[in-house]
Formats: C-alpha cells, structure tokens, sequence
C-alpha cells in the first residue's frame, strides 16, 4: 500500500452521485427552512461544500473543530472541543456535517454540545460510517456510505494530513497500529 496513491474504495463518481441525493432528500426534509449547516474541522470540509452548494433551501455555515485523535490513526480517547460554532444558533435547524463515524463518540459529544445551545432541532449527516466500529448508539439521519474498518482518506479525510484533496476516497494501512 502507498500512501502517495492509496486504492480507490469510493469513486469519485459514486461520490457525487450520493452527495446529490442527500442534498435532494435535506431540501424535501426541511421543506424551505433555513438550515445552519455545521461542518466539523478539518475532515468535512469538502463534503460540506460539495453538499451545501447542492441544497435547494436557504442555509448558512459554520464550523466547529474537535479532536478525538492524535496525529495518525491511533484513538486517543476522550473528544476535545477546539473549536465552538462562532454565530448564534439558538432557535435555528442545525444540521452537524461530520466526515466519518466510527465509534460514535465524537457525533454524540457533538449532538450534546450542539443542543447546548438550545437550537430548534438538530440532525446529523456522515459522509461514512463504519458500521462494525460502533460503541455507541447514535442516529445519522443522512448517511453517505457504510464502510469496513479500514483507515479511509481523500474527499476531505486525511491520513497524518495528507491525502485530504484526493477526489475519491481510498484505503491506507497505517504504520502506527
Ligand atoms: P469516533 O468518535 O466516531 O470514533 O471518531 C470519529 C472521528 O475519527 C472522525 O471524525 C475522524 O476524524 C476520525 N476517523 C475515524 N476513522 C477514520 C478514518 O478511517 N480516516 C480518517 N481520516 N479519519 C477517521
């Protein structure tokens, strides 16, 4: 495996394809209310703007950043919020644009701090699940693709920072596990 040119596991067709189709299915779903769309830094950035720019219904953007993993691939543990979303989105539809769930801890937290905030309701959308991963139980409304537990990158996704521009998403082995 090289990590210059990892194997494809989703093309980049199949991508936009399914990222038209959740942006269709939101549109229906909230019905012409307006949406705050909040992409977690730094791996949904590309979904996030791929799918925002497909919405047929008003929305704005923030983001927020967490960490959850060391430099690599190795879980680290407890998720620690960086960065909090910076508008105010009490009373608003907040949608939380996460790239991959894997054990289910981050997007829990996320749900948590989010209805901290006292929006008026709040959904999740993952461009992957790792469906075998899960330790917890947590609903993503729009999901992308379900996945093994190989370690993915590209379409936002890194592996140590790279590989995060790739227009497809593909496998690495990682060294450090
Ligand atoms: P969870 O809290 O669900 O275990 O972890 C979610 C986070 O782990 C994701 O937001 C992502 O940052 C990271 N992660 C888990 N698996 C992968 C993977 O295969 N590739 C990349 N790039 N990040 C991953």
């Amino acid at each position: 495996m090289n990590a210059e040119n990892p194997e494809v596991l989703i093309s980049e067709e199949e991508i936009q394809a399914r990222v038209l189709a959740l942006a269709e299915q939101i549109s229906a779903d909230y019905g012409g209310e307006e949406l705050v769309m909040v992409g977690v830094l730094k791996g949904s950035f590309i979904f996030l703007a791929d799918l925002s720019r497909r919405l047929s219904i008003p929305r704005t953007i923030e983001f927020i950043a967490v960490s959850s993993y060391d430099n690599g691939s190795v879980a680290s543990g407890a998720v620690r919020l960086v960065m909090d979303v910076r508008g105010n989105i009490e009373g608003k539809h907040v949608l939380i644009v996460e790239d991959i769930v894997d054990t289910g801890h981050t997007l829990k937290y996320l749900i948590r701090l989010m209805k901290s905030h006292r929006p008026a309701s709040v959904k999740t959308a993952a461009l992957v699940r790792k469906a075998e991963s899960a330790e917890v139980d947590v609903t993503i409304d729009y999901l992308g693709f379900d996945i093994g537990d190989e370690w993915v990158v590209g379409y936002g996704l890194d592996y140590a920072e790279q590989n995060r521009t790739l227009p497809y998403i593909g496998f690495v082995e990682p060294t450090d596990s």
